[in-house]
């Protein structure tokens, strides 16, 4: 059976089929362009789901439901966007409805993206023999999704596990310190620009702490300190046996990994906490749309 994907992301939707083992059969993305209405891109989006299946010659009864993953906040529950920041024109927008307009007989899920990725990684990546594990995507923002004893924890919403609000550093970076503002991809570029005076990408920053940047490598110290911080609340909060990190930022490797690993081991409250595995998301290529899928292929 088939599993119809579909990740909406602040620039891009991106559409696939893929199959019970995890493979993509076939995608295509639509750009997110803010001219078009929402309803008009879930039209264009429909057309792109006949268009794969008609190419791949699946036929209605070997699909077995549509999964979408979608930028929270959001509401699960009656398949509605809310107000996710990178979507404005998204605002309360009812993506389930709509799509049941175009395809009735299908079941559809909807789930915030992150949660959606946590189940990826559960059911073909780094947390495959995980019963209890939470992962973390350091990107554009901070988002992550908890999986406890053997369960997606969605919420009352959706919304659980949209942890980029939670308080890290009161004060710091002259906002109220909520984690994504001070350790997100977009916060470390932020504050690298206001240091050097000019425009400086997340990944330069890196580059130039690694390079001897006395003012970089302080930046980079204080950042991994607070994505050490949270993840250290995240333990304390939920006892986890395991912490999959993944987004943009992690792409950094080991030595951000290294460095939350040591906040951890010395900063968590219980013993079996200060020795939760942390490890790389394991999903990189297709994240999206494999998170999407798995809201079909698994039970969660
Ligand atoms: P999105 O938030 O759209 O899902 P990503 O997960 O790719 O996108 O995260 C984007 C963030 O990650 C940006 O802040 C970008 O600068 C940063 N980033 C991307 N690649 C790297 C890298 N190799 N090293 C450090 N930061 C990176």
């Amino acid at each position: 059976m088939i599993a119809i994907g579909i990740d909406i992301g602040g620039t891009k939707i991106a559409i696939g089929l893929v199959d019970e083992t995890g493979t993509v059969l076939a995608q295509q993305s639509l750009k997110t362009d803010p001219a078009k209405t929402p309803s008009q891109l879930i039209e264009e989006t429909a057309q792109a789901v006949n268009g794969l299946l008609e190419q791949q010659n699946i036929a209605p009864a070997d699909v077995k439901g549509i999964g979408v993953g979608a930028p929270g906040p959001l509401d699960a529950k009656n398949g509605r966007l809310d107000s996710p920041p990178n979507l404005p024109s998204w605002h309360g927008f009812g993506v389930v409805d709509e799509l049941r307009k175009h395809f009735g007989a299908w079941p559809i899920h909807f789930q915030n993206d992150a949660t959606a990725a946590t189940l990826a990684e559960k059911w073909l990546g780094a947390a495959q023999e995980a019963d209890n594990f939470i992962f973390i995507t350091v990107s554009t923002g901070i988002g992550a999704g908890i999986y406890m004893h053997g369960r997606l924890i969605t919420g009352a919403s959706g919304n659980a596990g949209d942890v980029g609000f939670i308080m890290v550093e009161p004060g710091a970076a002259g906002t109220e310190g909520y984690w994504e503002q001070i350790a997100s991809g977009t916060a470390i570029a932020r504050q690298a620009s206001e240091l050097l005076g000019r425009p400086v990408g997340t990944k330069e920053a890196f580059d130039l702490a690694a390079d001897g940047d006395a003012q970089m490598r302080e930046l980079i110290d204080v950042t991994y300190k607070r994505l050490g911080m949270g993840c250290v609340s995240l333990i304390n909060t939920l006892d986890p046996e395991l912490l999959v990190i993944g987004g943009g930022v992690s792409q950094i490797g080991e030595p951000l990994f290294d460095a939350i690993r040591g906040y951890v081991s010395q900063h968590a409250l219980s013993p079996s906490g200060r020795r939760t595995a942390i490890v790389p998301a394991a999903l990189s290529q297709n994240a999206g749309l494999i998170g999407a899928a798995s809201l079909v292929h698994q039970a969660y």
